[in-house]
């Protein structure tokens, strides 16, 4: 199952997305699936059609929970090395953006960087859980570009900035639930090149694992995101690169990168 959410020019609603390429169509949906049982309205839309436009799958009311340094490779490019435990930050909800939304490079920062990753969306409230019980507080897996001012996160000791700023949490393009997520690959291409490629099995710290830790110092609320790491290959984004994230299972988050 993938859950979408969508405008088609007014508000956003959320749709079960069926079939693939040219035939996927949105099957419309009553409700937000985070917070309340849906049904079908009826309403089918053929995900291509005119005026149809995909959206973050979720806006975290509360919080973006992000994993530094959780690929050794991706450590040891950077000249880190791999934490004793997970490294956490935050990403504010004002940073998210959907698939398709410019990615608009900050005019501080003269090195901006993709980094793509597995996301989880939280379902339940989440305080002290075990990691044998933490996938029953997800909702589902989306895809996440975890876009970084290099330059600017070197410079300064809090990356609130270098990885807060708008635009710089691609989500999308859906949800899955239910996922097996122990061992995806992830790839991230630019203007159709290969970039980043890993899988999640690749990571130091497991989903479970991080859920669990990050909930014995935060509550974690439905509609809260964790990003998972990166895997090894993070590179620059220039004026009109296309980048595009792809997690095995999941499909393609695409973003334009955009100056003004
Ligand atoms: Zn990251």
């Amino acid at each position: 199952m993938r859950i979408a959410r969508f405008t088609r020019g007014s508000d956003p609603r959320y749709a079960l997305v069926e079939g693939e390429g040219d035939a996927a169509e949105l099957v419309v949906i009553s409700g937000d699936p985070l917070y309340m049982p849906v049904q079908p309205t009826g309403e089918r839309v053929p995900l291509d059609d005119d005026g149809v436009r995909l959206l973050a799958p979720v806006i975290p009311r509360s919080k973006i929970v992000a994993v530094g340094r959780n690929y050794a490779e991706h450590a040891a490019e950077h000249g880190n090395e791999v934490p004793a435990t997970p490294l956490l930050f935050f990403k504010p909800n004002t940073s998210v953006i959907g698939p398709d939304d410019p990615i608009v490079l900050p005019s501080w920062s003269q090195q901006v960087e993709h980094e793509g990753e597995l996301a989880v969306v939280i379902g339940k409230v989440t305080k002290d859980v075990s990691p044998e019980r933490a996938l029953d507080h997800v909702f589902g897996f989306t895809i996440a570009n975890d876009v970084t001012a290099r330059d600017v996160q070197r410079a300064e000791s809090q990356w609130a900035r270098a990885k807060g700023f708008d635009g710089s949490c691609p989500l999308g393009p859906w949800i899955v639930p239910g996922l097996d997520v122990e061992d995806l690959e992830i790839t991230v291409d630019v203007n159709g090149g290969r970039r980043q490629h890993g899988r999640t099995s690749q990571m130091v710290f497991d989903v479970p694992y991080l859920i669990s830790y990050i909930s014995e110092a935060f509550t974690l609320l439905p509609g809260d995101v964790i990003l998972t790491g990166t895997p090894a290959g993070v590179g620059p984004l220039e004026h009109r690169d296309i980048v595009d994230v792809t997690v095995e299972e999941i499909g393609t988050l695409r973003n334009p990168v955009l100056r003004r």
